[in-house]
């Protein structure tokens, strides 16, 4: 997947963002796409991240393409 996306004003690849959202190296990212929300920390785009962080586990990331907040669907 090579779908780059502007991210706190930098150009990072799928896996990158999944990489943010997880805090760690990610085994394979699923797909990327808008969400259908603003963000809850500053009203602005979010973008919704479908990865695997190992064989086992498939986790859905939101991330804010403005600041620094993210969440994960494990919370
Ligand atoms: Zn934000």
């Amino acid at each position: 997947m090579s779908e780059n996306r502007v991210v706190e004003g930098r150009m990072v690849t799928a896996r990158k963002l999944a990489e943010i959202v997880e805090g760690d190296s990610v085994m394979e990212v699923d797909s990327i796409e808008e969400a259908d929300q603003e963000c809850p920390a500053c009203g602005g785009s979010v973008l919704t991240v479908t990865y695997m962080p190992s064989v086992t586990e498939l986790v859905t990331g939101r991330k804010c393409q403005d600041c620094d907040w993210s969440e994960t669907d494990r919370n």
